[in-house]
C-alpha cells in the first residue's frame, strides 16, 4: 500500500499559480489525476504539443491516454459545460483519447445556480464580489443545506422527479420572492439532466473504491487543486474567496482518500503576486510600473482563464506565500514565471505587512488587510533572458539568490523552477 506516491498538487496564493503547467508535467508520470473542489469557475491553463488550453472542470491528465481522470465528490459538477469543454477539446484533438470518471456522490450545479449567482451579483449593484457566475456560491450553499442532487440520483425516474419538484418549490420562492424572476419549470431542469444518462452511464464510478485499489497496486495520484489558499472558504481572505476548501487537507474529502495517504504536498506559487478578482491585495502595484509587470507576464496571457480580466499584480508576497504554503502544509513548492522578471534592475520583495505602525510577519486576519502596507527588501535583478535554462547552477548568479531568498522567507523547498509557459521550461531542484 505505502509504495503508492500520492502528491497533492495545489495553490499557494490566490490561484492563478501556474499549477495546470505543473500538474501538466506531473500528470506524465501519473496514473490518476483527481479534481477534489471547486467547478467551472477557474481554470487551468496548459501549453502542449496540440496547442494552448484552458481546463476547466476537466483534471490535468486528459491529455495523457493511460491517466484516469476523475473528478471528485468535492467539486461542482456542470455536465453541460463539461460537455462543452471535451467537445472544445476534441475539436483541436479529435482523436484525443481520455480515461474520465465522475464520482458517484459529486454533486450537480444547475442552471439555477448561475441564475442565482448573476441575480445576486447584480443586487449586490456596486458591493459585488467579482463572482465569476458559474454559479459556485449558491451551488456549495445548497450542497451545505442537503438539498443537491448527487449524480447517482439520476437514473431513477420517479426519485428524481421527486427531488426535483421539492427542490424547485425552494428555489423558485427566492428567485420570484427575492429577485422578482421568473421560476424555474422543475420539468425543464428534469429532461435537461435525463439526456446526460449515456454520458454518465459511460463515466460515473465509485471514487473512493476506484482510489484504493490505486493505492493498493500503487499507483502514483495526483490531487489537484483549484484557486489558491487566500481563497479558501475557511482560512483564505474571507469573503474575497471562493465556497470551496482550495486546501490539501480538504483533498482527503474531496476525493475520497485517507488523510495520512497523501504524502507530498507540492504548492505552487509564482515569482511574482498575481491575482484575478477582488479582495485585498496587499502587495499590489498600479499604474505603469502594474503595466509593465503585467506585460511582461502578458506574453504567457496574464488574463484570467476564465473571465479575461486582467490580472492584479505586485511583486512577490512572502508574507502571504509562507501562510499560503503553511495552510496548504506545503512539503515542496514550485516556483513559476521566475522568466517574467528578467527585465527588472532590482526586485523586490514584500518581507512583512506595516499595520498601524507595526511590522508584522505573520499573515494578519482578513479584516486587517485593508490597513496592511507593504515592506520591501530589494534584491539584485538578474537582467537576463533565463527562458532556455534546464539547469538550476546554470541560472545567474542572481536569480539563484533569489529562488534562496524566497525559500528561506517561505520556510518550503523549492524543488521545480518554471521559467516559461511551455512543458520543457522547467528547471527540478
Ligand atoms: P493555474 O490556474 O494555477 O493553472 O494558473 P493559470 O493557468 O490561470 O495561469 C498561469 C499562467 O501562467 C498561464 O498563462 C501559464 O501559461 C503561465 N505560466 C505558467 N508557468 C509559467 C512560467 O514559468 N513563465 C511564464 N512566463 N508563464 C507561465
Amino acid at each position: 500500500m505505502s509504495s503508492s506516491k500520492i502528491t497533492a498538487i495545489v495553490g499557494a496564493n490566490w490561484g492563478d499559480e501556474g499549477k495546470g503547467k505543473i500538474t501538466d508535467i506531473k500528470a506524465g508520470q501519473a496514473d490518476v489525476v483527481v479534481r477534489f473542489q471547486g467547478g467551472g469557475n477557474a481554470g487551468h491553463t496548459i501549453l502542449n504539443k496540440y496547442g494552448k488550453f484552458a481546463l476547466h472542470q476537466m483534471p490535468s491528465g486528459m491529455f495523457y491516454e493511460d491517466v484516469v481522470n476523475i473528478i471528485g465528490n468535492g467539486c461542482a459538477l456542470n455536465l453541460e459545460y463539461l460537455e462543452k469543454e471535451i467537445a472544445k477539446v476534441l475539436e483541436i484533438v479529435p482523436d484525443l483519447k481520455f480515461q474520465l470518471m465522475l464520482d458517484q456522490r459529486v454533486p450537480l450545479l444547475l442552471p439555477h445556480h448561475i441564475l442565482l449567482d448573476e441575480l445576486e451579483e447584480e443586487r449586490r449593484g456596486d458591493r459585488q464580489f467579482g463572482s465569476t457566475k458559474s454559479g459556485i456560491a449558491p451551488f456549495y450553499a445548497e450542497k451545505y443545506f442537503k438539498e443537491a442532487i448527487q449524480l447517482n440520483e439520476i437514473f431513477d425516474d420517479a426519485h428524481l422527479k421527486t427531488r426535483l419538484e421539492h427542490l424547485y418549490e425552494k428555489v423558485n420562492l427566492t428567485l420570484v420572492g427575492v429577485y422578482k424572476a421568473e421560476p424555474v419549470k422543475y420539468m425543464d431542469i428534469y429532461e435537461r439532466i435525463v439526456k446526460f444518462r449515456p454520458f454518465v452511464e459511460k463515466h460515473m464510478g465509485d471514487a473512493t473504491a476506484f482510489l484504493r485499489k490505486a493505492r493498493e497496486q500503487g499507483k502514483n495520484i495526483l490531487l489537484e487543486g483549484q484557486l489558491g489558499a487566500l481563497r479558501d472558504v475557511g482560512m483564505g481572505i474571507y469573503p474575497y474567496v471562493t465556497s470551496s476548501h482550495t486546501l490539501a487537507g480538504f483533498a482527503s474529502v474531496g476525493a475520497g482518500i485517507p488523510p495520512y495517504a497523501i504524502t507530498n504536498i507540492l504548492a505552487v506559487t509564482k515569482a511574482y503576486s498575481s491575482c484575478v478578482g477582488a479582495g485585498p491585495f496587499v502587495a499590489e502595484l498600479f499604474d505603469e510600473e502594474a503595466d509593465e509587470l503585467r506585460m511582461r507576464g502578458g506574453h504567457a496571457g496574464e488574463f484570467g482563464a476564465l473571465t479575461g480580466r486582467p490580472r492584479r499584480v505586485g511583486y512577490f508576497d512572502a508574507v502571504a506565500t509562507r501562510y499560503g504554503a503553511e495552510c496548504q502544509a506545503a512539503t515542496q513548492l514550485a516556483m513559476t514565471g521566475i522568466d517574467v522578471l528578467s527585465y527588472l534592475d532590482e526586485i523586490p520583495v514584500c518581507v512583512a505587512y506595516e499595520i498601524n505602525g507595526k511590522k508584522v510577519t505573520d499573515f494578519p486576519a482578513p479584516s486587517l488587510l485593508d490597513i496592511a502596507k507593504p515592506v520591501y527588501e530589494i534584491l539584485p535583478g538578474f537582467k537576463q533572458d533565463i527562458r532556455g535554462i534546464r539547469k538550476f547552477d546554470e541560472l545567474p548568479e542572481n536569480a539563484k539568490a533569489y529562488v534562496r531568498f524566497i525559500e528561506k522567507q517561505v520556510g518550503v523547498p523549492i524543488t521545480w523552477l518554471s521559467n516559461g509557459p511551455k512543458r520543457e521550461e522547467i528547471v527540478e531542484l
